[in-house]
């Protein structure tokens, strides 16, 4: 169990590292905060009104190629 959450943190942290950018509403209109890091798709609340990351998720093989060498690259490929 606690094997488990620790190895999802660090998946959560390599996919920050490979998909995450700084949002950039954050950054015009929270000059001083700290942007929120986004994913493809999510959306950020720090401000109004809400920013959504405009990528698509990435498909597998693109989310392998991003995960190569973080020791994550596993999601199953879709049909
Ligand atoms: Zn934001």
């Amino acid at each position: 169990m606690i094997d488990a959450f620790r190895d999802l943190k660090d998946l959560r942290q390599a996919e920050r590292k490979a998909f995450g950018v700084p949002c950039p509403a954050c950054r015009e209109k929270l000059p001083n905060a700290q942007p929120k890091i986004l994913q493809p798709g999510h959306l950020c609340r720090a401000h109004k009104p809400h920013y959504r990351d405009p990528r698509p998720e990435p498909t597998a093989a693109e989310y392998n190629a991003a995960m190569a060498g973080t020791g994550w690259a596993m999601k199953e490929p879709t049909p």
